[in-house]
């Protein structure tokens, strides 16, 4: 089967991916979603002992169609990104499994009615331990979840037959114009690919994008909606494994 025939009446697909559960996103990605009719994934970190009542707002938002998606309690990065010992080069496999675990628990609780779940790697790191000791925790993750984000390199994105769905590619967006993110997204659907782009703040101080580039990306895929299939990640990774079998 042709890419053609894969994704019909499409031509590829796309998924917005927002982590961090930032306010800004509540404030500004969810409603120019809804706005649109547009459905994305947002990737929580319910960590604390508050998680719940910080974290109780993205029910609704999941409730209006949106995806939640699991990105751990404790965000775990390379040491190298926090500048300090404790992250990923020093902790083991079943730290990282305990982790993912409390999570999900804790996300079925705010999001009783979801049924399928996706990861998004904290950092887009994939591994645990150090040099000779460090190994990939993709497993890990393969066997917990339907499909999972990671990063990749500029100006590439999934192909439906060939992608690890337990380690698939996205695109970080922040600081892109939304001329930018249009071409990145038409290019590479044009190519019959599979783009996930990776948002952190909306006119934020932090790996942000502006939201007059997000709105404009938005318009676009609304105006292409009858040629770039939008839909969350375990909707396309969904599609994926069913046309596998
Ligand atoms: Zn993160």
């Amino acid at each position: 089967m042709n890419l053609r025939e894969f994704w019909y009446p499409f031509r590829g697909a796309c998924s917005l991916t927002f982590d961090d559960g930032t306010e800004n996103q509540l404030l500004k990605a969810v409603p120019r979603l809804d706005e649109r009719g547009l459905a994305a994934t947002f990737y929580l970190n319910p960590g604390g002992r508050d998680w719940y009542k910080r974290l109780q707002v993205w029910e609704h938002v999941a409730v209006a169609g949106h995806e939640i998606g699991n990105h751990t309690c404790s965000h775990t990065c390379s040491n190298n990104i926090q500048n300090r010992s404790g992250g990923l080069e020093d902790i083991t496999f079943e730290d990282m499994e305990t982790d993912i675990l409390t999570t999900q628990d804790r996300l079925r609780r705010l999001v009783p009615h979801q049924k399928n779940w996706s990861f998004a790697y904290p950092c887009y790191c994939t591994f645990v331990g150090k040099g000779e000791r460090r190994k990939s925790y993709v497993p890990l993750v393969a066997r917990h979840f339907l499909a999972a984000r990671a990063g990749g390199e500029y100006g590439f994105a999934n192909h439906p037959y060939y992608a690890d769905l337990a380690c698939l590619w996205s695109i970080a967006v922040e600081r892109m114009s939304g001329y930018e993110m249009i071409g990145l997204v038409e290019e590479l659907t044009f190519r019959g690919m599979w783009v996930i782009l990776t948002f952190h703040e909306i006119d934020g101080e932090r790996l942000t994008v502006g939201s007059y580039d997000y709105a404009m990306l938005l318009d676009y895929l609304q105006r292409k909606s009858e040629e770039i299939w939008v839909a969350p990640v375990t909707q396309i990774a969904g599609k994926i494994i069913d046309q596998q079998n």
